[in-house]
């Protein structure tokens, strides 16, 4: 996949929700924490303003409808990721993990986090054991979505920085 500027590639870290189970594939069972959509396995994924999202609860009303680029200044669309590693432990169905984000990035330095417009995950922490109905199903989800991504899977938070920020410089 191409990623147009290299200068203008921004490391994240991140938590997604990983779906268990043979009922959903692989392909489909990446998602964010809160928020039903899944990522592409194949590429890039591109943020969209959906409806529900236009409203900033801290800020009078100032659009009509979704933003035309996502993310949007006023809004809380768009991928996050926060700047710096997630160090506390997730047990599944979450996973954490990094992502490279690039093209439109709003950056929120003041509470830690990023949204940006394409984000590609890289790399996820291997989860140290498991919430949720089906853990055992969700790990081995995650195995398959991370060989589909062709992310690596390391073994805690300071791996994961270096691991990303070395596939980072190869863009
Ligand atoms: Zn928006």
């Amino acid at each position: 996949m191409r990623i147009p500027d290299r200068t203008g590639v921004v490391v994240g870290y991140r938590v997604w929700r990983v779906i268990p189970g043979k009922w959903q594939s692989p392909s489909e069972s990446l998602h964010a924490q809160t928020c039903q959509r899944s990522w592409s396995l194949t590429g890039p994924t591109t943020a969209y303003c959906p409806p529900r999202f236009q409203v900033n609860p801290n800020k009078p009303l100032l659009k009509s409808g979704p933003c035309e680029d996502s993310p949007g200044f006023d809004c809380a669309c768009g991928l996050y990721a926060r700047y710096e590693p997630i160090k506390e432990a997730h047990l599944l169905p979450y996973v954490v993990g990094s992502v490279l984000t690039w093209g439109r990035v709003i950056h929120h330095a003041e509470r830690s986090f990023f949204r940006a417009e394409k984000a590609l995950p890289i790399a996820f922490v291997r989860p140290c054991g498991g919430g949720g109905a089906f853990p055992r199903e969700a790990e081995d989800k995650l195995f398959r979505i991370a060989e589909q991504l062709g992310a690596g899977v390391v073994g805690n938070p300071e791996e994961l920085r270096v691991y990303t920020e070395k596939e980072a410089s190869r863009w």
